[in-house]
């Protein structure tokens, strides 16, 4: 046998075992989003075998041995994103996460059994099963990270009382028997407890994250080891808030009195130190913005009527429409109005001193959509807070990436998970280019709606 037919043969022999048990895939001609360096490549065929990049280059021809092909010729690829805050009430939303490229998400926990108003998780037993089936390719739906009950000092009926330190070791017990990715805290909690719940974590070697503790500083917090801290909160927001006439205006309008004042000091006067231990300690900040923002949009007829909100559960529409009507009747208005404009500088501030940020949506509470409500975080970021585009997509991609330690993930590189978007216009130019979605990719496979 001659030499070249042999290995002719040889080829054949190689491509078709190849491709009996494994999935294939090429983008042709794409312009790749480097989230990294902030930059396009332009012109790359993307190659992705059994869920992974195997190869970028560009003026290639070995094209024809993909079964599956991309025409990526003017599009965009962006790694998939990610919402790092959403609580799962339904199995609609994996689907709806998908059909906005949100291929990863993190939940923030809750424990309840059948769909409520949107604000709280289904219990970790349902979420682990789904997770599993995901894991399995049984299902479709994202990468699920999850928290199950939450450790709290208020209280609240779902959750695990966290009032002190041997509630701590009693419940921490639980939620780790419920086999969660890592511990949710709550609000009240007192000093010694959330000592314990750090310890603890730091024994278990499992995270924690979740609200802000009022009975430490937001340095001490970060010290302690949480990882994210979520939402904006009074503490956060006298902390970081620079503008001494804004600061007494949120002091003023909220009826502070001397005794008050004299409590939150402690809280004004920790910025630098906050800020210092955040990047120290790798603190990142998840200011959830699309949520704040809507108690601004009681009268945004085109996000009120979003037809999306017809997939979602029945119990979470109807708590969006009494929620309409509660923000409309609002007496509350001028406050909402000063935290949302210290938000947006908040979120510029700690951005612009280096300070990790996530993009997370808080979905399905107080009308947002699972996916959908991801591309509005990016947008608001990037045009109420003042951050670049790519500094926003980067809180979607390479950060979340980051937080959870993945080394393969958040990038589109040689040996990365192929979860990606191929959009149809430059997401750098606009933001609002994440949503001309044309294909998207879960695990090197066209995910079809
Ligand atoms: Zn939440």
């Amino acid at each position: 046998m001659k030499y070249s037919v042999f290995i002719t043969l040889l080829l054949i022999w190689k491509c078709s075992t190849e491709n009996k048990n494994s999935t294939d895939l090429i983008i042709t001609n794409v312009n790749i989003i480097d989230v990294v360096a902030g930059t396009i490549i332009e012109n790359q065929d993307v190659r992705i075998r059994d869920s992974i990049i195997i190869s970028i280059s560009n003026n290639n021809n070995k094209s024809k041995i993909f079964k599956n092909k991309l025409d990526g010729k003017g599009k965009f690829l962006l790694p998939g994103l990610w919402d790092m805050h959403v609580h799962i009430q339904d199995q609609s939303y994996l689907k709806l996460f998908l059909d906005y490229g949100v291929l990863g998400v993190r939940d923030m926990g809750g424990c309840v059994s059948i769909p409520t108003n949107g604000c709280e998780s289904l219990c970790p037993d349902i979420l682990n099963k789904w997770k599993s089936k995901i894991n399995k390719n049984k299902q479709i739906g994202p990468e699920l990270y999850i928290s199950g009950q939450i450790l709290s000092g208020t209280g609240w009926p779902t959750s695990l009382r966290a009032s002190s330190i041997e509630d701590v070791q009693h419940n921490f017990a639980i939620i780790l028997n419920s086999k969660v990715d890592f511990i949710k805290v709550y609000e009240q909690i007192p000093a010694d407890a959330y000592r314990e719940i750090s310890r603890l974590c730091k024994k278990n070697n499992i995270d924690f994250a979740g609200h802000v503790s009022e009975s430490l500083l937001l340095s001490e917090i970060s010290d302690l080891g949480q990882k994210s801290i979520e939402h904006i909160r009074e503490q956060i927001l006298f902390c970081f808030t620079k503008d001494t006439n804004e600061l007494e205006a949120f002091l003023t309008n909220d009826s502070y009195t001397k005794e008050d004042r004299i409590y939150v000091k402690p809280w004004i006067n920790d910025a630098e130190q906050a800020i210092h231990a955040f990047k120290k300690n790798n603190t990142w900040f998840v200011p959830t913005m699309s949520i704040q923002f809507s108690r601004q949009r009681y009268n945004d007829s085109m996000w009120i009527t979003n037809s999306l909100r017809s997939q979602l559960p029945q119990s979470v529409q109807q708590s969006f429409d009494d929620y309409i009507i509660r923000m409309k009747n609002n007496p509350d208005k001028k406050s909402d109005l000063l935290w949302w404009s210290a938000l947006e500088k908040l979120v510029k501030r700690l951005n612009d001193e280096g300070v990790g940020l996530l993009a997370g949506t808080d979905i399905a509470c107080e009308g947002g959509i699972p996916g959908f409500s991801l591309h509005e975080e990016l947008k608001l970021m990037v045009e109420q807070a003042g951050l670049t585009p790519i500094e926003a997509l980067r809180t979607a991609t390479i950060n979340p990436a980051q937080y959870f330690g993945l080394l393969k993930n958040g990038q589109i590189k040689e040996n990365f998970i192929a979860d990606l978007i191929l959009i149809e216009k430059n997401p750098l130019e606009s933001i609002s280019n994440t949503m001309t979605i044309n294909t998207v990719i879960r695990n090197g496979v066209i995910y079809r709606k």
